[in-house]
């Protein structure tokens, strides 16, 4: 009996030697994430108040489009209005049978607004704005009238503003509310989109809120992943290091434009004592707008 009290006693002395140094909470550290910088070099000092909101742009460089039931004349009129664009800009229009980026369609009868004569009207129907982007995901044009210009007027004017560009205050500008066939697309209107088609047609995955805390020997975390590039993600992986050493790596599926992911974590086990820094590592092994963004470190809060 002597024998088995004594190995006992030296176990149980042994766990409560373990308990006190790895699971007893001895107190809680909680972290804070430094700002993550995240601007767009090629594009941030273009004054970019054309748009509806900042940075507005489709997903591709090559945008679908439908028409549907719309008269001889204004089908022209409106074919014309993608060929000017494709003439000079980036962009690439295609013409599809159904899931079109862009919907056309035309009303015979004249609509008035007051004294106005409305010509058409048009803008993007569906938009995620997250991050600096804001992405067109489908816009619609509705032709009431016809262009008796030269070229396609009141076509441009409509598909400008799917494309996010507001009103102009300029009446020689083909954004001006009241059309005549001397306006034109002005060199900045044509510079944004040049510049803001230059943005890779790429995911861009970055971290939106995280906290995090380490009692004892255990972290909780809590972060979301987002998505505010141009394209889904593929597959990826979350590392979180602690003291620059890897001490959990967790497995994410793809995140849509414009959509995050919730992860949450306890009781993830820190080997270290004395943590001072903890950082957060997005690796993704496709290519991305960004980044520079992939990375965030956590310092104690003070
Ligand atoms: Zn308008």
């Amino acid at each position: 009996m002597g024998w088995k009290l004594l190995i006992s006693s030296i176990t149980i002395f042994f766990l409560l030697i373990l308990l006190f140094f790895y699971v007893i909470p001895l107190k809680t550290i909680n972290f804070e994430s430094t700002p993550v910088n995240s601007n767009f070099s090629s594009f941030s000092e273009v004054d970019n108040n054309m748009q509806f909101y900042p940075n507005m742009r489709f997903p591709e460089k090559s945008i679908s489009y439908e028409i549907l039931d719309c008269p001889l004349q204004k089908q022209d009129d409106m074919e014309s209005a993608f060929d000017i664009m494709e003439d000079v800009t980036p962009l690439n229009f295609y013409s599809v049978d159904n899931n079109a980026d862009i919907y056309v369609t035309c009303e015979e009868r004249a609509k008035t607004n007051g004294n106005l004569f409305i010509a058409g009207e048009g803008g993007p129907t569906n938009i995620t704005a997250i991050g600096n982007l804001a992405v067109i995901l489908n816009g619609e044009i509705l032709l009431i009238r016809e262009s008796n210009c030269p070229t396609p007027n009141i076509a441009l004017h409509e598909l400008l503003h799917v494309l996010g560009f507001a009103h102009s205050t300029n009446p020689e500008n083909i954004m001006y509310n009241i059309t005549n066939c001397n306006q034109e697309i002005g060199d900045d209107t044509l510079q944004l989109i040049e510049d803001l088609y230059s943005i890779p047609s790429n995911p861009d995955l970055t971290f939106g809120n995280i906290s995090a805390s380490i009692s004892g020997r255990f972290l909780s975390i809590n972060l979301t992943i987002i998505n505010s590039g141009l394209k889904k993600s593929e597959d990826f992986k979350i590392q979180i290091l602690s003291n620059e050493e890897i001490i959990k790596t967790v497995d994410s599926e793809s995140i849509d434009i414009g959509y995050g992911r919730f992860i949450g974590m306890n009781n993830v086990w820190v080997s270290q004592v004395n943590v001072q820094e903890l950082e957060l590592i997005i690796d993704a092994e496709f290519e991305e707008i960004n980044k520079e963004n992939n990375k965030i470190k956590l310092e104690i809060k003070q």
